[in-house]
């Protein structure tokens, strides 16, 4: 016997004006509190997911089902289409239909059944449900560690392209998946409502339960986050506007990508200068090598200048390219006049036709005293 409180209605409900009225189940946790929508049509109506399945959906908006209803799930986890069994008709994607047929999205209602692990997980993405599913129970004799989901057979599949006409309003289904392998949106053009299921929602969104894909709610919120919305009446929480829209998929897909991050290029002889002095001697990106300036050592102009070379070839290898793969040189000196000539004899040791792109510029001086040149190139990423 459950100890929680008989509900007196199961089911609140608001009317959002155009036609729309929002239903959902304020006695049952933000995890599995699933936003219902009933939409008016000229010819027909529809009613978007039917919730948990634990009180009478069929009963309780009796009221608003006096036309011919189209039932369209957005998916088919318990929350959506837990009280699709009720209705003889629902559309749903492909890759959920055996899912609602197998009622295999069930998930106790009875927090008992779950282990510390599990609560400290739905806790680590948002959800503490440590304090139960349910604050209330729909009708006595109701036992939520007995309950289970029903199944119900889809009777209309729909998918990408598909609309769904209520003869003056038409919605066109986008296939979103990510959360779930069929999840889908309905999109009217006309007056930019997106009704988005749980692709997205103001709150914890999920995307790592069985049959979530990451690269697929990726790209689905790409998609989500170009589209025209006025107003997105989502599968969990309020709706929202599209400036909430893009900031909502924003922070999703800052979320899962990569950190900025760089390249870097430090040959392990270099490690003590790139830890003390705080630059990489090369960076790798957009498959190029940018070097940082190079300058030798010797007591000779000549040999000064053929120490940096080397050190660039070196820096060059660590990457598997070498002097061939430079596509850009700028050479600084100091008292041009009299170290141009040995510096092109120098660099003829090294580099040989065809010749990269080359800038020579006179300087008064270098970071390191008594320097004479300073050798930055360009190279290429060996493919
Ligand atoms: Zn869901």
């Amino acid at each position: 016997m459950s100890a929680l409180p008989i509900a007196g209605h199961w089911f609140e409900r608001k009317a959002l004006g155009d036609g729309i009225t929002l239903l959902w189940e304020p006695h049952v946790h933000p995890l599995l509190r699933c936003n219902i929508w009933h939409v008016a049509g000229r010819d027909s109506d529809l009613l978007i997911d039917t919730g948990l399945g634990v009180g009478s959906l069929a009963e309780a908006a009796a009221d608003l089902f006096g036309k011919p209803l189209t039932v369209v799930l957005t998916h088919c986890h318990m929350d959506h289409a837990g009280g699709a069994h009720e209705f003889g008709v629902c559309c749903v994607h492909d890759a959920e239909a055996q899912a609602l047929a197998e009622a295999s999205n069930h998930l106790p209602l009875d927090i008992a059944a779950y282990s510390a692990d599990d609560l400290a997980w739905f806790s680590g993405v948002g959800y503490d449900i440590s304090g139960g599913l349910l604050t209330a129970i729909p009708h006595a004799g109701f036992d939520p560690g007995t309950h289970v989901m029903q199944a119900a057979q889809a009777s209309r599949l729909i998918g990408e392209g598909d609309v769904v006409d209520l003869g003056d309003r038409k919605f066109e289904v986008l296939h979103l998946p990510g959360h779930s392998p069929g999840s889908i949106a309905l999109w009217e053009v006309a007056s930019g409502t997106l009704f988005s299921g749980d692709a997205i929602y103001d709150g914890a969104l999920l995307d790592q339960i069985p049959g979530s894909d990451i690269p697929a709610y990726i790209r689905s919120m790409e998609r989500l986050r170009a589209l025209p919305a006025r107003i997105v009446h989502a599968g969990h929480d309020p709706s929202f506007g599209r400036s909430r829209l893009v900031e909502l998929a924003d922070a999703y897909l800052n979320s899962r990508s990569d950190p900025m991050t760089i390249d870097v290029i430090v040959p392990e002889a270099m490690r003590k200068a790139y830890d003390a002095f705080h630059y990489a001697p090369a960076v790798r990106e957009a498959g190029l090598i940018f070097c940082s300036g190079v300058i030798g050592q010797g007591d000779s102009a000549e040999d000064e200048f053929r120490d940096a070379w080397e050190k660039i070839g070196l820096i060059l290898a660590e990457t598997g390219a070498n002097y061939t793969d430079i596509v850009d040189t700028t050479i600084y000196m100091v008292d041009l006049a009299a170290n141009a000539a040995v510096m092109a004899k120098v660099k003829d040791e090294f580099i040989h036709a065809p010749f990269p792109a080359s800038t020579w510029i006179g300087v008064s001086g270098f970071v390191r005293p008594g320097a004479r040149a300073e050798v930055k190139v360009t190279a290429r990423v060996k493919s």
